[in-house]
């Protein structure tokens, strides 16, 4: 058995699952994390006796999660009570006829089809037997690591290639099955999870829209956070150690080589590995001196492409609405919405919101009769000169107008007992998230695979990479994949042979 030392930077889902992966075999594992609490992005925001998700409410592909439990030779249902959500959402358009309720069971969504737009009955059976073929051909690209450039070769990216539809986005691959705008806004908004506009992110994307309708979606008892606490119990019951309020100042490098860590406080702590779960590109401008890093040099990180930001409100309330778990309301105009957002970088006159209503299916989140509700809108990153000290407080207000005026909350204000807000600004002050971009490095397809971070790091020895600055990319399964990905090769890297 090894006992190489890894010391893993930052308690967000990534990190704990890696270093749950890697403590079960046998290395020693200090997980070190600035916060008082471990989840980063995916942490519990606590507010009396309000329990939030800082981030992640939409589980998908939990076979992903599944997987990694198996690894350690765990039973996930040991660890976590799933709900699986049907319908998994409500989409909300201006007109307030047109409320399409999602489901992942065929029939129920094309009837749902059927009841609004009886002229496009055909699309859902095409979408789904072609974007599962999109799906099968682009997963075992997502499952590998890459070393080296010259992998955009390997026999998975080949397999993969015919299906990134190049110089096609998100909305146009879905206008070849849907053409009413509503319908194929049902299909494409899922661009916001990885914190793009549908007429940008590549049309590869698809198979988001199809893996919510093939695999569902599910909610996990106390929050998604849940699972973040499920893997650092993991952690220490194989003896790993998880270190909170210890936040590091700069990776110790011999050369291009790391060494280990220094935190805040002064304490050296050298390792044979170093992880890096903190955000890449703050991670690679904070914690490596200046004129370490070519590839990812301060100047050159500036110049890459990052995903949007979010504007959060959390509300516990004294009452209880009848919404559904997740609600999506769309602005009049959502084309100019995004574009505020993504082209012009302001704050739009007319906005979209994500409505997360979590009590209706979890008791555990609020005392009996209220609820915890999350309101994210989606804004500009800090790329834009929007002053958000200034502008906080009117969003406030605008976000509760909209949600009296377009959802079942319509007293909305009168019911909450406390709140707590996220700003572009926090993101990147307090959650170290480079620019605020909530989704990480954006995923244009010259940032994706073989061209995105590699889990492996490049420029650096002895660095791994995971979470959602890494290959393959932002959500939750991709982060729990990346994790997979870099223990196999500290694995490797280590001597031990075969998969964990
Ligand atoms: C609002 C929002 C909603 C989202 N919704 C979804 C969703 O519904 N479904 C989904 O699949 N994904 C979602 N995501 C995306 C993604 O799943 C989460 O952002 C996820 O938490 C990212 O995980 P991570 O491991 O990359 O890093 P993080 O969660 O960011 O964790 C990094 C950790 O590093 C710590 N850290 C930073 N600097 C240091 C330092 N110097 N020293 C020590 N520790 C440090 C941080 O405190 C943090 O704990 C959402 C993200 C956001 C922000």
């Amino acid at each position: 058995m090894t006992e190489r030392h890894v010391v893993v930077v930052g308690a967000g889902p990534g990190g704990l699952a890696c270093a749950m992966l890697l403590s079960e075999k046998g290395f020693s594992v200090t997980v070190l994390e600035k916060e008082a609490v471990v989840g980063g992005r995916n942490a519990a925001l606590e507010c009396g006796p309000y329990r939030f998700d800082v981030g992640p409410t939409f589980l998908m592909m939990r076979f992903v999660l599944d997987a990694l439990f198996h690894r350690v030779d765990r039973d996930p249902d040991d660890y976590l009570n799933f709900f699986p959500l049907e319908p998994m959402y409500q989409l909300d358009f201006v007109d307030q006829s047109m409320k399409i309720f999602s489901s992942n069971e065929t029939e129920k969504e094309q009837a749902e089809i059927e009841r609004l737009f009886p002229d496009q009955t055909d699309g859902l059976a095409r979408f789904y037997q072609q974007e599962g073929k999109r799906f099968n051909a682009l997963m075992p690209s997502l499952q590998r690591g890459f070393k080296h450039r010259r992998e955009v070769l390997s026999k998975e990216v080949l397999r993969a290639l015919p299906y990134l539809a190049p110089g096609k986005s998100l909305f146009e691959v879905l206008q070849g099955y849907f053409q009413e705008e509503e319908l194929s806004l049902a299909f494409t908004f899922q661009a916001k999870y990885l914190g793009m506009s549908p007429w940008e992110c590549p049309g590869a994307f698809a198979i988001i829209p199809y893996i919510e309708h093939a695999f569902g979606m599910y909610h996990v008892e106390g929050g998604l956070n849940a699972i973040s606490h499920a893997f650092a119990r993991v952690v220490e019951e194989e003896g790993g150690r998880v270190r909170t309020n210890a936040e590091v100042a700069e990776l110790l490098l011999d050369g291009r080589v790391a060494r280990g860590v220094r935190l805040a406080s002064g304490e050296e702590i050298t390792a044979d590995a170093v992880v890096v779960n903190a955000d890449f590109a703050y991670a690679m401008s904070e914690l490596v001196g200046p004129g370490v890093l070519k590839k990812y040099s301060r100047e050159r990180l500036a110049k890459k492409k990052y995903s949007c930001s979010t504007f959060m409100l959390y509300l516990g309330l004294d009452t209880l609405y009848d919404a559904p778990h997740h609600n999506v309301v769309f602005a009049d105009d959502y084309r100019t919405n995004v574009d505020d957002i993504f082209k012009r970088k302001v704050l739009s006159d007319d906005f979209s919101l994500y409505v997360h209503n979590p009590s209706v299916t979890d008791p555990t989140l609020a005392p009996e009769g209220h609820s915890a509700v999350y309101v994210l809108m989606p804004v500009p990153n800090n790329e834009s000169t929007i002053d958000w000290d200034h502008s906080a407080g009117g969003l406030r207000e605008r976000a509760l107008d909209l949600l009296e005026a377009r959802t079942v909350m319509t007293d909305i204000r009168q019911h909450i007992q406390t709140e707590h807000m996220i700003t572009p600004w926090d993101w990147q002050h307090d959650y170290h998230v480079y620019r605020g971009a909530t989704f990480n490095l954006s995923h244009h397809l010259n940032q994706m695979l073989v061209f995105r971070p590699r889990n492996q790091f490049e420029e650096l020895a002895n660095v791994f990479l995971v979470g959602g600055g890494t290959h393959p990319g932002s959500g939750l399964p991709t982060i729990y994949q990346s994790a997979m990905i870099s223990s196999d090769l500290i694995r490797a890297a280590a001597g031990q042979r075969g998969r964990s």
